[in-house]
């Protein structure tokens, strides 16, 4: 799934190569892509890109004072550039493609999505804060103003614990399983430890993590043509996806814990002061 440093670079390259670029056509392949009929797509072309920018995890491809195309690309979504796009309407059903934008210089990019579970999510709207996934978002944590004291005050609130909270989107915005694990990793933190007894030298420790990560993922990633920053995201990673290979830190053996519909990697040595943690799904396996 795109985190805020594969969405952060598909908004660098798209403000390089469709800024300025009139919009010609804008095609919903799969069913239920679109969540929003008024503005409909038609409204986009014709239409100049003007800007692109990042809400969280959310694309928003801005047209002057025309609508936005914005969009969640969702855990399986990807977008794909094409220079030149292949010629012909693509065929409804088939297929990984959920919707495509043709720009007028013939080039253009397909949104897709592999699985059978469809989430990718476009929007048309007047203005992004329309979308309610926008509108909940919380601080990005690549702010100018996400300082410490600024992550102490999000955090001094909730009764769960660090992964969770990593993750939601109305606390912080643009993180997600992957990158949660990394920073984790790098703060040296149970992804279990309850929010509410970090201490502040935690807190620092956790900050510090949170932009690192975030950053260094970012600088890889800036760039690197779209379909390449898929591999990337997964070169980069320390401990998510991991599970047996040695932790990059100590060598320890990377753990996993997994959940109906997730799974989080973390690593023993470098995390829970050696102690595996309790992995429910394997743990009802041994019974
Ligand atoms: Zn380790």
């Amino acid at each position: 799934m795109p985190e805020l440093p594969e969405v952060e670079a598909l908004r660098d390259f798209l403000t390089e190569n469709a800024v300025g670029r009139e919009i010609v056509r804008v095609l919903p392949v799969a069913i239920s892509v679109l969540k929003t009929y008024d503005p409909p797509v038609t409204a986009l072309e014709g239409r100049e890109v003007t800007a692109v920018r990042r809400y969280g995890k959310f694309l928003d491809l801005a047209t002057g004072d025309g609508p936005h195309l914005v969009t969640h690309l969702a855990r399986a979504g990807w977008l794909q550039w094409k220079d030149p796009l292949p010629d012909g309407p693509p065929r409804p059903g088939k297929g990984p493609l959920a919707l495509r934008v043709a720009l007028d210089t013939g080039a253009g990019f397909d949104l897709t999505e592999a699985g059978t579970q469809k989430r990718l999510a476009v929007y048309v709207v007047r203005d992004p804060s329309e979308v309610p996934g926008v509108a909940r978002l919380g601080p990005d944590p690549l702010a100018d103003d996400f300082d410490q004291g600024r992550l102490a005050e999000l955090l001094a609130g909730q009764r769960r614990q660090i992964k969770g909270a990593l993750r939601d989107q109305s606390l912080i915005a643009g993180v997600g399983n992957a990158y949660s694990d990394e920073i984790l990793h790098a703060a040296r933190m149970s992804p279990f430890k309850p929010c509410a007894s970090l201490t502040p030298e935690e807190i620092g420790r956790l900050h510090e993590a949170l932009r690192t990560t975030l950053t260094e993922a970012v600088e890889r990633s800036r760039g690197l043509a779209a379909g390449r920053l898929k591999a990337e995201k997964k070169s980069g990673l320390r401990v998510h996806g991991r599970t047996g290979e040695p932790c990059p830190v100590c060598g320890d053996t990377i753990r996993e814990v997994s959940f109906s519909d997730s799974s989080l990697q973390y690593c023993p040595t470098c995390q829970t002061g050696g102690k595996p943690l309790a992995d429910r799904r394997l743990s009802r396996l041994l019974k």
